[in-house]
């Protein structure tokens, strides 16, 4: 039997896990290549203290080179530009990809046209790249300089899923304005298309929404919910009703989707450019077509006045990149994809960080029904989201992606 060739397009939480485990699995007896437009690996859970000047990009960044190299994978940095399921190939900015086996871990891209007035040269920041966290925190620099700074609004439009980001970068801002002295100066305000506080996306916890609630009062946080955006004006957010919250500060987080070498291949993707997965994480359309991480579309099991996305976090994206490794494994060896992991199912586990303060998240299931979920609030959250940052990127720099 000829060797047979795994192509990761993608190299972060999802890509990176995925393609050291089908490595590992199979004792190296396997040729794993990964292409990604970036040679860095980003954690993103920390882009919230970006802005604020608590992290530069070399702190929560490293080169992936070394890591594949050291495991025996070969890595491509460059952009993958066009699928072929049929051929099995994939051309990249840098030559044509064969495979026996595709795993596609691109995760996401802002949808910055949900309303005017967000993204590059508009008028409200976000947080959700690199290159986003640090023009936020130009922006920052100006309004705390500023000897009138004006007001702060900090929300998710709708379909945004990233609650998690919003709910941390409103606590940490409201920190930051108490040791600036600004706290009684300027009014904060939560703009989100939750139905309810705490809902994240998930659907919300036990007793979520009240402790969300006392989170707020006591941090003098003003809350607009279940509310679609129109526009964002200069200094100005203008709801879909037609009321107006005046800002010297914004940052929005928009929806996210899939990116455009996906949603060019029709017979794979949905409307957002996500692949539809089985809970194999096989595609609906191809056995040997693998998506994983945020490039895996989960469709939201509920209906909201106004509409709200799902949040695709670090856990469950790990989660999917050991299934979907398992069951290309089993292929290779011939044998039929076994494991099966749906997205639903999965627990949700996640440290929500307040500055000086924070939450840990944990539920049995990341949607319900769940048996258990539960919210435990505290400083010790805070140290917590401090020590998993080292740990997670010594973890994924070292590829020792069977830890937890
Ligand atoms: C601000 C923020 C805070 C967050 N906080 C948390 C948190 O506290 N806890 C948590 O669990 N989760 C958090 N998340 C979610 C977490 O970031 C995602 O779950 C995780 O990034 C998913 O990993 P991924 O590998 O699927 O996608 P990504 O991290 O998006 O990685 C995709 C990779 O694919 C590459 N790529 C893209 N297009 C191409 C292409 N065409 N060709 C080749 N390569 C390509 C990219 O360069 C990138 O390396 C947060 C997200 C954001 C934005």
């Amino acid at each position: 039997m000829s060797r047979k060739k795994v192509l990761v397009l993608g190299g972060n939480f999802a890509g990176l896990t995925a393609a050291l485990t089908v490595k590992h699995g199979l004792h190296g007896d396997v040729d794993v290549t990964v292409v990604s437009s970036s040679d860095d690996f980003l954690f993103t859970p920390s882009l919230i203290w970006v802005p604020f000047g608590k992290r530069i990009r070399r702190d929560i960044t490293f080169k992936v080179g070394p890591t594949f190299e050291e495991h025996q994978v070969d890595f491509v940095h460059a952009e993958a530009t066009a699928i072929d399921p049929v051929a099995r190939r994939v051309e990249t900015a840098a030559g044509p990809q064969d495979y026996n086996y595709l795993v596609v871990a691109t995760g996401y891209r802002n949808r910055f046209d949900v309303i005017p007035g967000l993204g590059q040269g508009g008028n409200a920041h976000t947080i959700t790249t690199m290159e986003d966290a640090l023009h936020a925190g130009e922006g920052w620099r100006r309004f705390i300089d500023r000897d009138e700074p004006g007001d702060i609004v900090i929300g998710a439009t709708q379909g945004a899923g990233c609650f998690g980001a919003a709910y941390e970068f409103l606590f940490n801002t409201s920190y930051q304005l108490k040791k600036a002295g600004l706290k009684d100066k300027v009014k904060l305000t939560y703009v989100s298309a939750e139905p309810f506080l705490g809902h994240f996306g998930i659907g919300g916890l036990p007793h979520g929404e009240s402790l969300l609630g006392m989170f707020l009062k006591k941090e003098k946080i003003h809350a607009v919910l279940d509310t679609a955006m129109d526009h964002v004006d200069e200094g100005r957010l203008v709801l879909a009703d037609g009321r107006t919250i005046d800002f010297g500060y914004a940052m929005i987080v928009p929806p996210f989707s899939g990116q455009e070498v996906v949603r060019k291949v029709e017979a794979i993707s949905d409307d957002n450019g996500f692949v539809k997965v089985r809970d194999t994480y096989q595609s609906e359309a191809y056995d040997d077509l693998y998506a994983v991480g945020v490039a895996a579309a989960v469709e939201v099991p509920w209906t909201t006045a106004t509409p709200v996305g799902i949040p695709k976090t670090g856990f469950p994206s790990e989660q999917q990149a050991h299934t979907a490794a398992v069951n290309i494994a089993a292929q290779v060896r011939g044998e039929e994809p076994a494991a099966h992991k749906a997205f639903g199912d999965i627990p949700a586990v996640c440290v929500m960080d307040a500055g000086n303060n924070g939450v840990i998240i944990l539920a049995d299931k990341m949607l319900p029904p769940r048996k258990h979920g539960v919210l435990i609030p505290g400083p010790q959250s805070h140290v917590m989201k401090l020590g998993f940052e080292r740990y997670f990127l010594w973890k994924m720099k070292h590829g020792q992606v069977r830890l937890p």
